[in-house]
């Protein structure tokens, strides 16, 4: 079966290289986190890496020190484990060499998932990446401490939104559950996770709910967030986590979109396209599709894409699109 063999292949891998994708998310890094404690409990030694920042709420959490940024020498490793990545690009400009390695491990949950790599563990109905990791863990026998059960249990709180999106799964419950039982505190992860933000943030939100557009039929909205509102508030792409589900909630709204531009050049984050835009549904509409159609992925609820044009033309795109919505 492809998790023994893959769990195989870890054990005899010599250096193993763990990423995840651009700006992270609780997923993003519960699970790279939540792998290095299982691969090192295995023996096997890796590097932890992520090419953003780790944003502030997620700081808390076990080893997290041990994300590195740059990758020193690609040719330390044998084997890459790219997790939460629906295209190998997510993990940024190392993308290219990493995808050379001898053998790339491609684990993730997203439906746009482009299966690059050799190997993959690749479960759409899997509620976080958080899970399949889970799911390895188990099968490795692996004992669960409060480390291990802290970063799981912090991607799928993360990824599910608090268990309320549409991707909560009786899985979702049962595995929590086991974490608490392990170790997790709900009331720390929570805390951490929601309740300190920077005043900035809020500053920034206020900025963003002024933006906030609805198209003609009241289908779409649509905030938009310049580099000028990240430099008046002192903010960046970490603390528009979540914004988005403000224009999500407007009554008759099925689609909410929010337009981020990037900081490139000005700070340690070089994305390769000028601007981020964020897609939402309530169910109705497939938006991986929308996001596939202009280059980038994600889930039928929750999708994003990266685009180079003008703000003017990406909103009148949107608007166009949202007159298609039935
Ligand atoms: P967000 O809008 O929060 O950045 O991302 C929402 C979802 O879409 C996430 O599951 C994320 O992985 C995916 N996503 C966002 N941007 C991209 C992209 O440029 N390419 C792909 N393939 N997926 C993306
Ligand atoms: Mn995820």
């Amino acid at each position: 079966m492809v998790m023994n063999r893959i769990i195989q292949h870890l054990k005899s891998s010599d250096h193993v290289l763990l990423a995840s994708h651009l700006s992270p998310d609780g997923d993003a890094i519960g699970s790279l986190l939540a792998m290095g404690i299982a691969l090192n409990a295995l023996g096997i030694r890796t590097t932890l890496f992520n090419e953003s920042p780790i944003p502030a709420v997620y700081r808390f959490l076990p080893s997290v020190n041990r994300i590195r940024s740059r990758i020193e020498d690609i040719h330390l490793f044998d084997t890459a484990v790219i997790l939460d990545c629906g295209d190998i690009i997510r993990i940024g400009k190392n993308a290219d060499a990493v995808q050379q390695l001898p053998a790339v491990v491609n684990i993730d949950h997203h439906i746009t998932n482009t299966r690059f790599g050799q190997m993959h563990l690749i479960d759409t109905a899997a509620c976080a990446t958080a899970e399949i990791v889970y799911r390895i863990i188990k099968r490795a026998g692996l004992f669960i401490d409060e480390a291990l059960a802290t970063a799981i249990y912090t991607g799928i709180f993360t990824d599910t939104g608090s268990f309320r999106f549409s991707n909560t799964n009786k899985e979702a419950f049962s595995i929590c559950d086991e974490m608490v039982a392990r170790g997790a505190d709900p009331y720390t992860v929570a805390k951490n996770v929601y309740g300190t933000y920077s005043l900035g943030r809020i500053k920034l939100l206020n900025l963003a709910l002024d933006s906030l557009e609805i198209s003609c039929n009241g289908k779409l909205s649509l905030m938009i967030l310049t580099r000028d509102m990240f430099d008046e508030t002192g903010t960046r792409s970490e603390d528009v986590d979540g914004m988005i589900n403000y224009g999500r909630r407007i009554r008759n709204v099925r689609v909410a979109a929010l337009v981020q531009e990037h900081m490139n050049g000005r700070g340690p984050e070089m994305y390769p396209k000028r601007y981020h835009v964020s897609l939402r549904s309530d169910g109705s509409v497939d938006v991986a599709e929308i996001a596939a159609h202009f280059g980038g992925g994600g889930h039928r609820d929750a999708a994003g894409f990266n685009i180079e044009s003008r703000v003017g033309d990406i909103r009148k795109d949107l608007f166009d699109l949202a007159e298609k919505i039935t």
